[in-house]
């Protein structure tokens, strides 16, 4: 366990709902189009707030509008809609996001189905690659430019199959959410995309400024080419190494496939009062519990960790500390075990009075909707019924149907 690096992490990003707002009254629409490429530019660091629903996308854009003008031409909210694009692909393809959308056919040869040591242990030699390891790994959290760096020295320099990469980077995130970053690799590897994403130290120097990002500069490594010379490294050579030389590493955080012990303290009894409806809250649905206005007492909220769905992509102590801490603040009693277990699992009312929603993690639907009835997770934008490809067509739809970003809080759409 890397317990340093976990409470760095939940240091920066406080799992509140309060903290989501917080983040949301700072956001200034127009600096953030300015400068959101930049590693130093004015984003957000919404992303674990928006994964894990502590703050739906609808609240948040209902937060801005509050006090900020918001179109759907704007960069902000145009990037808040390939948050919901992804998860569109994901509820039309599923699990199907975890291999590859398309041929990738750039490069004839066989990609390692393993990411190397010197990466994964940020010893590569290239600045701005072993920069962001260290920084995702103290942090949780990666400028969506060094995300696509990562991703693009794996995949086309290193010759590494996206899927390793995928899974290692949503493993250490505090907001790995495998549509936008199962998708994103894709999208960098050319399966779901009509090209291959490129970079190169130039490009660095210019979204990772001095002096601030000294150590991130790579002139003078195989990422200081012209474009012309890395398409050709992509297409024709094999795996280009590390950088010659012996560079200091870090030592990865453990990824695991369960919660390490004595992160939250059990409460008793965690077993519903009768005849209460009851909500499960999964860990992508760590929202504020709902307050009922003059109705009758609200669902009896019980946290699920699915611990069989856990296994195939693992977390950080951090993200299990993160998660956990949510959970355990939102909800009546947290179960950490197999749902689809009956003995192991607290006695629930019938499936009609067990509410759940989607979860976007491979295995939990289906154990999910063995005890629940299965609500489609809250969206802003309408999600189309046919498959939209790319997202040109997806935004273009919505924008046809749509007037304002008022009108789709409003329900109103053409
Ligand atoms: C290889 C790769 C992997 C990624 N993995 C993830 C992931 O696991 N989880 C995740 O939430 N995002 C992922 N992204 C998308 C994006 O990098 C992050 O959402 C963003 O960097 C989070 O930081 P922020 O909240 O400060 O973003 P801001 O720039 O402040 O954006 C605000 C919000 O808009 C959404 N958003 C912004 N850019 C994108 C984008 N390109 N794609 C989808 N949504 C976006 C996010 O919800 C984000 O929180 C990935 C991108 C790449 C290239």
């Amino acid at each position: 366990m890397n317990t340093a690096s976990a409470t760095a992490a939940n240091d920066l990003f406080p799992a509140t709902h309060a903290e989501a707002l917080r983040r949301l009254d700072i956001v200034d629409p127009a600096e953030y189009a300015r400068s959101r490429n930049a590693l130093d530019g004015a984003t957000t660091g919404l992303s674990p707030y928006l994964t894990h629903g502590v703050i739906t996308l609808r609240e948040a854009v209902a937060r801005l509008l509050q006090r900020r003008r918001l179109g759907f031409d704007d960069k902000l909210c145009f990037e808040l809609a390939w948050r919901e694009f992804f998860q569109h692909v994901w509820n039309h393809e599923g699990e199907r996001v975890l291999q590859d959308l398309r041929p990738a056919g750039l490069w004839p040869g066989r990609y390692t189905p393993a990411l190397p040591a010197d990466i994964r242990e940020g010893r590569s030699g290239v600045p701005a690659i072993d920069a962001a390891v260290r920084q995702l790994y103290a942090t949780g959290y990666l400028h969506n430019h060094a995300r696509m760096w990562l991703a693009s020295y794996v995949v086309h320099l290193r010759k590494v199959h996206w899927r390793a990469g995928a899974d290692w980077l949503y493993g250490h995130l505090l907001d790995g959410d495998v549509p936008s970053n199962h998708l994103s690799w894709q999208w960098v590897a050319g399966t779901f995309s009509t090209k291959p994403y490129l970079f190169n130290a130039e490009n660095v120097a210019r979204y990772a400024p001095l002096p601030a990002f000294k150590a991130w500069q790579s002139r003078g490594t195989v990422i200081d080419q012209p474009y012309e010379a890395l398409d050709l490294l992509a297409r024709e050579a094999g795996d280009c190494g590390a950088e010659p030389g012996v560079h200091a590493g870090v030592a990865e955080p453990a990824l695991c496939a369960a919660p390490p012990a004595g992160l939250i303290a059990p409460r008793a009894p965690a077993v519903p009062p009768p005849r209460r409806d009851v909500a499960l809250v999964h860990p992508w649905a760590l929202g504020e519990p709902p307050r009922e206005p003059g109705g009758g007492p609200p669902a009896w909220r019980l946290g699920v960790i699915h611990l069989p769905a856990h296994a195939a992509l693992p977390w950080s102590e951090a993200r299990w500390r993160w998660v956990l801490q949510r959970m355990a603040a939102v909800t009546d009693a947290v179960f950490i075990g197999d749902l689809q277990d009956a003995a192991a699992c607290p006695p629930l009312p019938s499936r009609a009075a067990v509410d759940a929603t989607r979860a976007p993690l491979p295995g939990y639907d289906a154990a999910l909707a063995s005890v629940a009835t299965l609500r489609p997770a809250p969206r802003l934008l309408p999600d189309p019924p046919t498959l939209c490809r790319s997202f040109s067509a997806f935004y273009g739809g919505v924008k046809r149907q749509s007037r304002s970003l008022q009108a789709l809080l409003n329900g109103e759409l053409f």
